[in-house]
């Protein structure tokens, strides 16, 4: 259902804003938006915000939202970004259909209304140095200094720029600028820059440009040429805002409306691409995909699923407000998803081997388990039992203290899907480490009941050795050990918050033989150890899984402690 036919429903700011100027018939009814990503980096879970909004509100509204790669700069851009930009924005479920855009594609048109500009008395050639531009432009206190150039005629300004687009001037050598007000108390109004010249290729157009538009010029430009009507943005730009307007005003072109919202922010996470690239180009992680990675690519590898993503934004809403978030949130929104989604199996992290001695040599045993208690159209899959089993090291205490009620020497417990087994006998090595424990098991006890009412006070998860399957687990936690991970000291950087402890490999594990079927970004529940995806480096022989998340909701207990 459209948005706007939900009056009861509260509107965020934006689409407040959106449902007013259909109302009123502003844009005739139109909604078009666009998401304009630099292709100078991967996408990461910011961009998800302003993606879910650009492509949330016009699917609402019955608009449409445009993918707009802003490669107006050609030195950082590459053809690697706009693949995966592309795959990124399709995977989380969003479709830009035809409306597919380049903004080196309107070169031209910029050049020409530069030169329209130039024509009107707008715009100059400037021969300051980008050091003495930045001397000449003042402060916030003091007003700045007109350009020595800034009273040159129409027609050698025309001249001189027609000459910077020929590539007759080195790079750095001249300028064109806005003439607005070098007085003007926002320093983005003091005669902005509008063109450097730059000998550099462009991943587009080659070497047909020696002049490159700055963003300010060029963003409103392209928002114009597209008929874009709510121009989304965050909130760095609202000081920007008046030279988006002075830019489209002075040209008399279609002019949309720039809204800023506030960007966002997550606990023991950076954001900036720059960084992020950083982490990639030092090897603190092994790609832009690595699983610990903000990155949409890293969260799709993680095991992330779009649903999760996409309700996570919807969650955290929009406002006007900078703020961080907390990452547990961004957690619970993708355990809420996978617990209803993904399918229940076994699987022995830190294996330790169980034979049951009464149990008969050679016999296997195929027990029925749930594939998923939240999804009973989920079905059931049969587990072999066997004599040899795995259960996890952590589950047996030789001497267990007082509140652990798994499995002891002596003690009775429940495997799951399976028998009640007690702990007769620990094996040991000559270093006196436990190897093997011997159990045996009541046949009575089959699917997981006692028939006489006997209660246990554990139920384990297990594999049978002779059909598990080996694994690769990989754990993870946060990539920096500060919640906020720019607080360093004097002359260090976020790199010294790295967590040297992110990421552990167990390798020898265990999983239960319908595994060996797994493919690469399937998802599943280990019972009892949390969330797991099948990782790409999966071959043949050899099953690697990353762990999503644990099972433990620690926002909900946040939320708890909160509500008290
Ligand atoms: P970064 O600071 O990570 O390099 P950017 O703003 O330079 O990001 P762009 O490729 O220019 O990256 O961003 C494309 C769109 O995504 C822009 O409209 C920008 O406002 C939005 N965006 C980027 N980061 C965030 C964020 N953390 N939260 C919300 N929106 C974001
Ligand atoms: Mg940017």
């Amino acid at each position: 259902m459209a948005r706007n036919e939900t009056p009861a429903e509260k509107l965020d700011f934006i689409r407040q804003i959106v449902a007013e100027d259909r109302r009123t018939g502003k844009w005739d009814g139109r909604v078009i938006t666009r998401f304009p990503p630099e292709p100078n980096g991967y996408l990461h879970i910011g961009h998800a915000k302003s993606i879910c909004l650009n492509f949330g509100i016009a699917a609402e509204f019955g608009g449409r939202c445009h993918l707009r790669f802003d490669d107006t700069n050609p030195t950082k851009e590459e053809a690697e970004y706009v693949e995966s930009i592309q795959q990124d924005v399709r995977w989380l479920g969003w479709d830009w259909g035809e409306h597919l855009y380049f903004g080196s594609d309107y070169f031209q048109q910029m050049y020409d209304w530069a030169v329209q500009l130039i024509q009107a008395g707008k715009a100059y050639v400037c021969d300051l140095t980008a050091e003495q531009t930045r001397d000449y432009r003042g402060t916030l206190t003091e007003p700045g200094r007109e350009s020595p150039w800034r009273h040159r005629s129409i027609e050698e300004n025309l001249d001189l720029f027609e000459r910077m687009k020929n590539g007759e001037f080195p790079d750095g050598s001249r300028t064109l600028r806005a003439k607005i007000d070098m007085a003007h108390p926002n320093l983005n109004l003091r005669d902005p820059v509008m063109y450097r010249i730059l000998h550099a290729a462009h991943h587009r157009t080659g070497d047909a440009w020696c002049i490159y538009p700055m963003y300010d010029w060029a963003h409103g430009l392209e928002d114009s040429i597209e008929g874009i009507t709510h121009s989304i943005c965050t909130l760095e730009f609202e000081n920007h805002r008046p030279l988006y307007d002075w830019f489209l005003d002075a040209l008399g072109v279609h002019h949309p409306q720039q809204i800023e919202f506030a960007r966002l922010n997550l606990t023991y996470t950076v954001m900036s691409k720059r960084k992020l690239l950083r982490l990639v180009q030092e090897g603190h992680v092994r790609g832009w995909d690595d699983p610990r990675m903000p990155t949409i690519s890293g969260m799709r590898r993680r095991g992330y699923s779009p649903e999760a993503i996409r309700e996570f934004c919807r969650v955290i809403g929009v406002n006007k407000f900078n703020s961080t978030v907390d990452v547990q949130l961004l957690e619970h929104c993708l355990r809420q998803d996978l617990n209803k989604t993904s399918p229940r199996v076994m699987a022995v992290l830190r294996p330790l081997k169980v034979v049951i001695e009464n149990y008969p040599d050679g016999q296997v045993e195929e027990l029925e388990a749930v594939n998923n208690p939240e999804d009973p159209s989920a079905g059931t899959r049969k587990v072999p039992f066997s004599r040899e089993l795995y259960i996890e090291q952590d589950d047996f205490m030789e001497e267990p203290p007082k509140k652990f009620y798994r499995l002891a020497p002596g003690r009775e417990v429940r495997l799951r899907y399976a028998y009640f087994v007690t702990c007769t006998d620990v094996v040991k090595d000559a270093d006196g480490r436990i190897v093997e424990l011997r159990c045996t098991y009541d046949p009575a006890t089959r699917g997981g009941d006692a028939p006489d009412g006997r209660k246990v006070k554990a139920t384990l998860h297990w594999v049978s050795a002779e059909h598990a399957v080996d694994a690769e687990v990989r754990l993870y936690e946060h990539l920096f050990t500060k919640e906020n991970p720019e607080e360093v000291e004097e002359g260090r950087d976020f790199t010294a918050n790295l967590n040297p402890d992110s990421l552990q490999v167990l390798t020898g594990c265990k999983a239960e033989p319908s595994l060996a079927r797994a493919k690469p970004l399937e998802r599943f529940q280990f019972e009892r150890l949390g969330y797991f995806c099948v990782d790409p480096d999966t071959a043949p022989g050899r099953v690697v899984f990353n762990r999503t998340v644990t099972l433990r909701d620690t926002w909900a207990k946040v939320r708890q402690k909160d509500d008290q």
